[in-house]
C-alpha cells in the first residue's frame, strides 16, 4: 500500500465514525488528507486524528471533490441520498449502511470470506451487518471444511448497536433505575437498562424483523450459497458494546467437535476462547475493543446427530463494522481495484 489516498468518512461522529477515526490511525491507513463529514448538528466540532484537531463538515454538494475514498456509516438515508454524487464524483464508497447491501451489483464483502467478490464493484461496495459478519466469519471455515445445510442463532445484541446516542441512554436509563427514578426511552423503543427486547427494527410480512432477515439473506449473500438454510431471533440486550450469538449448525454428516476446534483456532480474524474447566467462555466485556471475534463452547447438539453447538462474542463497531470497512478499503488498495470497473449505474 504505497499510495496515499484522499479519504472522506461520512458520519465521523457516529459509534461507527470515530471507531474508523482510530483503526485508520491506528493500522496507518495510507493518506493524503482526510475529511470529517456529519449532518448539521456536529458541523463545527473537531475530532482528533493522529494527534492534529480536524473540523467536521456538514455533508454538501462539493464535500466528495478530490476525494479517493468515502467511508460511509451515517445511516441508509443518507447513503442513499450521497451515493450518486460520491460516484459521479469518482470516489468509491464502502457503505456501513443496509442501502445497498442486497442490490445485486454492490459486492456484499467479508475480506476473510469473498474478498475476490470485490474486484468488480461499480463504486459502492457494501458492508454486511454486523450480527452477519461476525456469524460469518466465525462459521465459515466450518462451511468449507464440511457444508453447513441449517444455520439456527439468537442473537444478543448490544445497545451500540443503535449507535452513539443509544449507548449514551441506556447509562442514563441506569442511572435513573438506581436512583429509584422511571427510565426514559427516546432512542430506543423501549427501556433497556435492566430489560431486553426483541430487535426493534421493523417487522416484515414473514413476522421476522428486519434485523433477522439482514442475517438470513446477507449470510446467503456472502456465502454466495443462495438457498442456504438459515433462521434468526435477534434480541436487544443490556449491554453497552459487543454482539453475543449462540448458534446451531446442521450438517449432513456428524462434525467432529475436536476438528471444529482445530478450524476455529486456526481461523483468520477469529479466537477459540474456552476454558471448560472454570465454565469460562467468551463474554462482551471480552469481545469490546478487540478485532477478533471469539468463539467458545463448541459442542455436540445432543438433539442431532449432525449438529454442532457455538457461543460467540464480537465487537460489532470493530469487526461488525469499521474495521471489517477498513479492511475492505485496505483490499481495495492491495489489489489496485480503488478505482470502479464502472460498466453500469446502481440505482439507488
Ligand atoms: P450513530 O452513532 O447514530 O452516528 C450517525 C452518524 O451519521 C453521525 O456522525 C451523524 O452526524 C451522521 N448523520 C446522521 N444523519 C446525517 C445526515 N443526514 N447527513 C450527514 N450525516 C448524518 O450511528 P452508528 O451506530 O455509527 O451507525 C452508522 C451506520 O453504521 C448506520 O447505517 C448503522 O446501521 C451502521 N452500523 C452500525 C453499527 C453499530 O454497531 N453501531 C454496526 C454496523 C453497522 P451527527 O453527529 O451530525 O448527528
Amino acid at each position: 500500500m504505497s499510495k496515499l489516498v484522499n479519504v472522506a468518512i461520512l458520519g465521523a461522529t457516529g459509534a461507527v465514525g470515530t471507531e474508523l477515526l482510530e483503526l485508520l490511525d491506528s493500522r496507518n491507513f495510507p493518506i493524503a488528507s482526510l475529511k470529517l463529514l456529519s449532518s448539521p448538528r456536529s458541523a463545527g466540532t473537531t475530532l482528533t486524528f493522529k494527534g492534529e484537531k480536524i473540523k467536521v463538515e456538514a455533508v454538501e454538494a462539493t464535500s466528495f471533490k478530490g476525494v479517493d475514498l468515502v467511508l460511509a456509516s451515517a445511516g441508509g438515508s443518507t447513503s442513499k441520498a450521497w451515493a450518486k454524487t460520491i460516484v459521479d464524483s469518482g470516489a468509491v464508497m464502502v457503505d456501513n449502511s443496509s442501502a445497498f447491501r442486497m442490490n445485486p451489483d454492490v459486492p456484499l464483502i467479508v475480506p476473510e470470506i469473498n474478498p475476490e467478490a470485490a474486484a468488480n464493484h461499480q463504486g459502492i461496495i457494501a458492508n454486511p451487518n454486523c450480527t452477519t459478519i461476525l456469524l460469518a466469519v466465525a462459521i465459515y471455515p466450518l462451511h468449507q471444511f464440511q457444508p453447513i445445510k441449517r444455520i439456527v442463532v439468537a442473537t444478543y445484541q448490544s445497545a451500540s448497536g443503535a449507535g452513539a446516542r443509544a449507548m449514551e441512554e441506556v447509562k442514563i436509563q441506569s442511572q435513573a433505575i438506581l436512583n429509584g427514578e422511571a427510565p426514559q426511552a427516546e432512542i430506543l423503543p423501549y427501556p433497556l437498562a435492566f430489560n431486553l427486547f426483541p430487535h426493534n427494527s421493523p417487522l416484515t410480512d414473514t413476522g421476522y424483523c428486519e434485523e433477522e432477515m439482514k442475517m438470513v439473506n446477507e449470510t446467503r449473500k456472502i456465502f454466495n450459497e443462495p438457498t442456504l438454510k438459515v433462521t434468526a431471533t435477534c434480541v436487544r440486550v443490556p449491554v453497552l458494546r459487543a454482539h453475543s450469538e449462540a448458534i446451531n449448525l446442521e450438517f449432513g454428516k456428524p462434525f467432529p467437535v475436536a476438528k471444529a476446534r482445530e478450524i476455529i483456532a486456526q481461523a483468520p480474524g477469529v479466537q477459540l476462547l474456552e476454558d471448560w474447566q472454570q465454565n469460562y467462555f467468551p463474554m462482551p466485556i471480552d469481545a469490546s475493543g478487540k478485532d477478533d471475534v471469539l468463539v467458545g463452547r463448541i459442542r455436540q447438539d445432543i438433539s442431532h446427530p449432525c449438529g454442532l453447538e457455538l457461543w460467540l462474542c464480537g465487537d460489532q463497531i470493530r469487526k461488525g463494522a469499521a474495521l471489517n470497512a477498513v479492511q475492505i478499503a485496505e483490499l481495495l488498495m492491495d489489489k489496485d481495484w480503488l478505482k470502479p470497473t464502472k460498466t453500469k449505474e446502481i440505482t439507488v
